[in-house]
């Protein structure tokens, strides 16, 4: 099982993420969890949608992709048509809301959704 984050802050100007600081926190995501890598790309639901696709075309059975962006349920919406036509298992696509924090509560939301994961992982573990 391995876990991959991806997150974005809009275009960079964007006054939800005002109070983080996307330069400092991949390394931070990195420190502190137990994930594969951490990519910061802005526009993920625009011209950064290619690295969205190819993580979600390069997955494995077994891997995660919990994205960092804005509200979960815009993101399942948005990120629905993509899912489907990458034949990325949907259980296994994780939409954090990072907005209208700072780093310390980015990684309190990141941990917690981790932290579902392994629950999830341990109800029904997932091959290679
Ligand atoms: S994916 Fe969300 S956070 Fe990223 S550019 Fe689109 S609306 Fe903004």
């Amino acid at each position: 099982m391995e876990i991959k984050v991806l997150m974005c802050n809009c275009k960079g100007l964007c006054d939800s993420f005002k109070d983080s600081d996307m330069n400092t926190l991949p390394f931070e995501v990195e420190s502190d969890l137990d994930v594969k890598y951490t990519v910061l790309r802005p526009q993920l639901c625009g011209q950064g949608g290619a690295i969205l696709e190819e993580a979600m075309k390069a997955a494995k059975p077994a891997s995660y992709l919990l994205v960092g962006a804005y509200a979960p349920k815009a993101q399942e919406k948005l990120f629905k048509k993509l899912i489907r036509a990458t034949g990325f298992n949907e259980k296994h696509f994780i939409p954090v809301d990072i907005r209208g924090t700072d780093n310390n509560g980015i990684l309190d939301r990141l941990c917690e959704a981790v932290a579902g994961i392994l629950k999830q992982e341990e109800a029904n573990p997932a091959t290679t």
